[in-house]
């Protein structure tokens, strides 16, 4: 047994495995070992159980096995769609749309093409994290290759309106990537009724392994155009080369099917925890939450608390809760959220913000104790502060 730990509550950042997702990996490492590439036995098999995964993935998003690319997560499916529609379509054009509010796997491929030639829009969000779909329209241009809008972001939560984007990029015949690594298994998503062309998939986030995604590109109406970023085999149709990893794939599949078995009980169930949070830490003067009240992921809480510093905050709350203050990959950076600046937020109360981020592990009890310990140490940083504000004063 592992010592006493604090409360996982940063399951933006990734997520234990599902037992049940390790038991449908485990063969894959042993007996099941073929190269899903070779021609014999075990190549086959292998190449079963990988196909069977890929049906499994296509089915939860809407779309056909033959439309899914594994990659080795996100980053790499974003990389993959961004700089490959980009490189494919120079002909129409060099310009993209993006959102100020992206993750850094989408928006530093779109900075490396800046750099290469390409024009890049960058839209702002409103202040509850949505963006203007008009802005969006305005800044269609003739041009223009490829817009890409996340499905929910990753430090508030806040879920974009996918259909109503898809609508606005299909009329103007312009491809619509999505980043769908903190959505897929936890909100409802369809490529087909939301006209997305391509969309960015993770398992590490939804209780299954590290170092396994996917990218969805459409091959029928439009079919997409993409080149490969990864030359040196022919697999997943030449677009993404390398030897295939099976256990991580069926431990994939087998996550997915398990977030959408569970996705509204368990969106229910995270809401009410969350809830539950909020609703304690309210007690609270000069607290914010940051992002869209409803339209954002269910166990995500996104909070600014003023007066205070969130480094001191997420200190002093270490023994009793693992959380993050933003995203954990610039957790070590010193420049406030790009995020929650992106809202309009003021420095100060981006940097005092804490992002809580409630899984399929965690209980009610555990919510009490969080909050408990939240509104303790709030409290305490505040008076000391405010101590020293007179000490200083006198
Ligand atoms: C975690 C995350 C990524 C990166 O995914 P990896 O599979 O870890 O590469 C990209 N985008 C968003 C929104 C994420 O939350």
């Amino acid at each position: 047994m592992l010592a006493h730990r604090p409360i996982y509550l940063d399951c933006h950042a990734t997520t234990p495995l599902d037992p049940l997702v390790l038991e449908a990996m485990l063969p894959y490492f042993t007996e099941q070992f073929g190269n899903p590439a070779s021609a014999h036995q075990y190549g086959w098999e292998a190449e079963a159980a990988l196909e069977q995964a890929r049906r499994s993935i296509a089915s939860a998003i809407q779309a056909e096995s033959a439309e899914i690319l594994f990659t080795s997560g996100a980053t790499e499916a974003n990389n993959l769609a961004i700089k490959g529609v980009a490189e494919a379509y120079l002909a129409k054009g060099r310009h993209l749309i993006t959102v100020a509010t992206e993750h850094s796997a989408v928006l530093d491929p779109c900075r490396y093409l800046q750099t290469m030639g390409f024009e890049v829009t960058i839209l702002p969000v409103q202040p509850d994290g949505l963006i203007d779909l008009d802005q969006l329209t305005a800044a269609l241009r003739p041009d223009t290759v490829l817009v890409s809008v996340m499905a929910a972001n990753n430090e508030m939560g806040v879920i974009q309106p996918l259909a109503a984007i898809g609508k606005i990029c299909r009329s103007a015949d312009v491809l619509l990537h999505t980043d769908a690594a903190q959505a897929i298994g936890k909100i409802p998503l369809d490529v087909k009724a939301m006209q997305i062309d391509l969309m960015s998939l993770t398992a590490h986030k939804l209780y299954g392994p590290k170092g396994i995604g996917a990218l969805y590109v459409r091959r029928r109406s439009p079919r997409v155009q993409l080149a490969a970023q990864l030359h040196g085999g022919a697999q997943e149709r030449g677009l993404r080369a390398g030897t295939l990893y099976p256990p991580q794939i069926v431990g994939f599949a087998k996550a997915v099917e398990l977030g959408l078995a569970n996705l509204e009980t368990e969106a229910a169930r995270t809401i009410a925890l969350r809830d539950q949070l909020w609703q304690r830490l309210q007690v609270l003067d000069g607290v914010h939450l940051n992002g869209h009240p409803s339209q954002r992921l269910p166990g995500n809480l996104n909070v600014s608390f003023e007066g205070i510093s969130g480094q001191a905050l997420l200190l002093g709350l270490q023994p009793v809760v693992a959380v993050s203050s933003g995203s954990a990959c610039s957790s070590t950076r010193t420049q406030p959220s790009h995020v929650l600046t992106a809202l309009g937020r003021a420095p100060e109360l981006a940097y005092a913000s804490i992002r809580f981020g409630i899984g399929r592990l965690n209980t009610a009890a555990e919510l009490e104790q969080v909050a408990t310990a939240t509104l303790d140490t709030v409290r305490a940083l505040r008076t000391a502060n405010l101590a020293s504000d007179l000490t200083s004063a006198r």
